[in-house]
């Protein structure tokens, strides 16, 4: 399983699409990707292949996107089908996440959004995650990024993960807890990836996140990296890929 992302200035199909592939080896039963341009969102996935995807994206003619992010599956929660692929989003339709790995303690935080009034369309653990993102934000009031840390101080389980806010297209948010995640610094445009290879033709400038590490990634300025469990700003340690 794999997560790629990309920000910036190019159209990120082709970006995500092809860092996909790069990442197939990881292994994967279903893929999809969304792709937003700051108006509309274009979300395409499917059970099967990278290579089948591509051609259900061709077909579905989606929209071009600077900000476009590209998941492969390996279940954990809910049979393989295309509606328990990624990306997934909140009930508002307003966040859209990608996640490797596991949420533990979903059925009870879903039980408590169920009460809450939220449905669900999978059965995956990742659209609790991503509903108990948006229940912290309305119900808290914060952006993107608090939201997510203080979702994630509230779950057990494993994860990498990126998320952004259509209310916000120049950021996405990501965070890892025993699943890798690397981002990539390039001149007005990031990457996210599992590792470097969906980005190193891009860029030779990575940041590995750390452990329990969060990252909100915003264009125009350097990443800001936090422990998931601690406030403070940890200096962003940029590594330069050889190759
Ligand atoms: N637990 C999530 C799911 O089953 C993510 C699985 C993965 O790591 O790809 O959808």
């Amino acid at each position: 399983c794999g997560i790629v992302g990309y920000i910036g200035q190019q159209d990120a199909y082709d970006i995500v699409l092809k860092g996909l592939q790069r990442l197939e080896y990881r292994g994967y039963d279903s893929a999809g990707l969304a792709l937003y341009d700051g108006k509309n969102l274009s979300i395409c996935k499917t059970k099967g292949k990278v290579s089948e995807l591509d051609l259900k994206c061709k077909n579905e003619q989606l929209i071009k996107g600077k900000v476009g992010i590209g998941h492969t599956r390996w279940a954990t929660h809910g049979e393989p089908n295309d509606i328990n692929s990624h990306p997934h989003q909140s009930n508002s339709g307003r966040l859209c996440i990608i996640h490797n790995g596991i949420i533990e303690n979903y059925d009870t935080i879903k039980k408590v959004l169920e009460d809450r009034g939220y449905q669900f369309k999978s059965d995956t653990d990742t659209e609790v995650l991503v509903n108990l993102i948006e229940e912290v934000m309305i119900n808290e009031k914060v952006k993107l990024g608090k939201a997510v840390q203080i979702a994630l101080n509230q779950t057990v389980g494993a994860y990498a993960i990126a998320v952004f806010d259509q209310e916000k297209p120049n950021e996405i948010v990501v965070a890892r807890l025993g699943s890798p995640l690397a981002i990539g610094v390039g001149d007005e445009e990031f990457f996210i990836a599992s590792d470097a290879s969906p980005f190193i033709e891009y860029t030779k400038s990575a940041i590995y996140l750390e452990d329990g590490e969060m990252g909100v990634i915003r264009l125009g300025r350097e990443p800001r990296i936090r422990k998931i469990n601690d406030d403070k700003l940890v200096d962003p340690y940029i590594t330069e890929l050889q190759m």
